[in-house]
């Protein structure tokens, strides 16, 4: 069975905003998909409702089986904002920390946890730093360990890069692109870049705006890895 499956969603904001009309999306376990297209389209909109962050108005939407937001491992999805919101007075490692702390793990595995999850994005020797110590990039790598540290299977990215510069966003783009191969992890990436879309995914979702919606699903030539 899919790991995602929207059907013929619509999110109608309080205001009256249709941010989203008939949106009707399967995504498989493994998948790299991306949500392109332009701002006010609908993308963030699709993905908040994907993670529960956000109800659904009309249509459902499921997620490994359950309705979006009633798993019962909220671990299961990784969330990386655009911005890195970190806390600015805490610690790198209890930065990464953070999410385990609903999890009632012991001392000694969550410590494990937030380990492998620094290692992971290359901060293994910056657990003590405060995040005004790090640059932009590093800074983005400690929200992406954050999002990491539950292990989740599927791993929701809102326009992550869109503040960085080029030269870190393209480093953190091939960082990702690992990530997703050695874990056996489902992607969703949502931005505006053509280039970062194609460059990443192995399939974009194309949207439209006014009322947001999906104008093309496109399939590209890559490899789902399988672990
Ligand atoms: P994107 O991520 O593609 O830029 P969004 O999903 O953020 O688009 O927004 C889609 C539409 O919904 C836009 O018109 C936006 O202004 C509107 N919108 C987003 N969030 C809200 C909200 N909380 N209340 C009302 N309108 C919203
Ligand atoms: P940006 O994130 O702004 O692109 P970098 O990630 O290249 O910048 O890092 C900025 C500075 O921090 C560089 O001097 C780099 O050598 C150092 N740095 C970045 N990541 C690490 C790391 N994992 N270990 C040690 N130094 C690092």
């Amino acid at each position: 069975p899919d790991l995602i499956d929207m059907r013929d969603v619509d999110k109608v904001f309080s205001n009256g905003t249709i941010a989203l009309r008939g949106m009707s999306l399967s995504i498989k376990q493994g998948e790299f998909v991306s949500f392109l297209g332009p701002s006010g389209c609908g993308k963030s909109t699709a993905l908040k409702m994907i993670a529960g962050l956000l109800s659904v108005s009309k249509g459902a939407i499921t997620v490994n089986g359950h309705p979006a937001g009633q798993s019962r491992d909220g671990s299961d999805i990784g969330f990386v904002f655009q911005e890195a919101t970190l806390m600015p007075w805490a610690t790198v490692f209890d930065n990464v920390h953070l999410p385990l702390k609903l999890h009632g793990l012991g001392k000694a595995e969550a410590r494990e946890r937030v380990d492998e999850a620094l290692a992971m994005v290359g901060l293994s020797n910056f657990a003590t730093s405060y995040p005004r110590e790090l640059s932009g990039g590093m800074r983005m790598r400690v929200s992406i360990a954050r999002a990491m540290v539950t292990r989740p299977k599927l791993l929701l990215m809102d326009e992550p890069f869109a503040a960085l510069d080029e030269m870190t966003r393209s480093k953190l783009n091939d960082e990702v692109l690992a990530l997703w191969k050695s874990h056996g992890l489902t992607v969703i990436f949502v931005t505006h870049s053509v280039f970062e879309s194609v460059y990443l995914s192995s399939r974009v979702v194309v949207m439209a705006a006014r009322p947001g919606r999906v104008v093309h699903d496109i399939p590209l030539a890559t490899d789902i890895p399988r672990t």
